[in-house]
């Protein structure tokens, strides 16, 4: 089965994904934990073109599309078909969802030139459950804040982006959510980690069963 992990900035995504491959792994699975852009050496030298925050070249709105699809294409042939095609579990820190969400909502390019490339490089393969873990943008960027304050204050390319640009990426991931409720599950993340977790355990398990 493949799971997917979304939300914006700050919501906890790192903790909770980590918190998933463990929950999956007691249970007994083979669990692959991995992430996008990247999950391979290639598709993470990919990520880094992304993500570079000293490029003074303004990285075009389609060239980055065609980026994120081009790591994704490598990354599924390499990992995730592969572990799915031998029974694992494949947990992934973001994927298609983020690209609507990201590059959709928040740079603005069409959602049907995206489910084009996703049609072209997916070939059908959705994840079968999808975490969306969703807060109001003004708690995240708090504890995103405390988070940079730790960091040192180093922030890549995406971070620095303005707030508008989040509350665009929140809608887009919300708006996909509401056009796929079988598979997306948005999960309130503005509460104690215990209450989140639960329900993420409850989520899984039904997934177990299905
Ligand atoms: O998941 P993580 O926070 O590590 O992602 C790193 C950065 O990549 C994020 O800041 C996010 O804004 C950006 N990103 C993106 N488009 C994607 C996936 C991630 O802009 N499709």
């Amino acid at each position: 089965r493949f799971i997917t992990l979304e939300g914006g900035e700050g919501v906890g995504k790192s903790t909770n994904l980590a918190w998933v491959a463990d929950h999956l792994m007691h249970r007994g699975l083979e669990v692959v934990r991995t992430r996008e852009p990247g999950g391979t050496p290639r598709a993470e030298a990919i990520r880094g073109l992304l993500l570079d925050p000293t490029g003074e070249e303004p990285l075009d709105a389609d060239a980055e599309l065609l980026l994120v699809f081009a790591a994704r294409a490598q990354h599924l042939a390499r990992v995730v078909r592969p572990a799915l095609e031998r029974g694992a579990w494949v947990v992934c820190d973001r994927f298609t969802d983020a690209t609507f969400a990201y590059q959709g909502g928040g740079r603005g390019i069409p959602p049907g030139r995206i489910a084009e490339l996703e049609a072209f490089v997916q070939r059908g393969l959705q994840p079968d459950l999808t975490l969306l873990l969703d807060m109001p943008m003004e708690a995240a960027q708090h504890r995103l804040e405390g988070r940079l304050d730790r960091d040192g204050g180093t922030r890549d390319r995406f971070e620095r982006e303005r707030s508008d640009f989040f509350e665009a990426v929140r809608g887009a991931y919300l708006a996909r959510a509401a056009e796929a409720p079988q598979r997306i599950a948005v999960v309130d993340a503005d509460r104690p980690l215990a209450a989140v977790q639960a329900e993420l355990a409850s989520l899984l398990d039904d997934c177990l069963e299905s």
